[in-house]
């Protein structure tokens, strides 16, 4: 009786241990191919102050959030 529940416990264990690394693997990998997929086009560089941001509304020239000074894509 004791033996059955102490396996019990440790497969029900095994099972969730397992299925949150399954969950956090998951998400993980989604987050990664978030950020892969992202677009290099809307990465910006700053030219004054050397800061890389991202702006998805602008096509041309956007403004740094850290300098405030406008930057122009080549
Ligand atoms: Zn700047």
């Amino acid at each position: 009786m004791i033996s059955i529940d102490f396996s019990l416990t440790v497969a029900l264990f095994t099972a969730v241990s397992l299925g949150a690394l399954l969950v956090i693997w998951v998400f993980s990998r989604k987050q990664k191919d978030k950020e892969l997929s992202l677009n290099p086009a809307f990465i910006w560089f700053c030219s004054v102050c050397t800061y890389n941001y991202v702006n998805t509304k602008e096509d041309k020239i956007s403004v740094c959030p850290r300098c405030g000074s406008y930057n122009k894509k080549e």
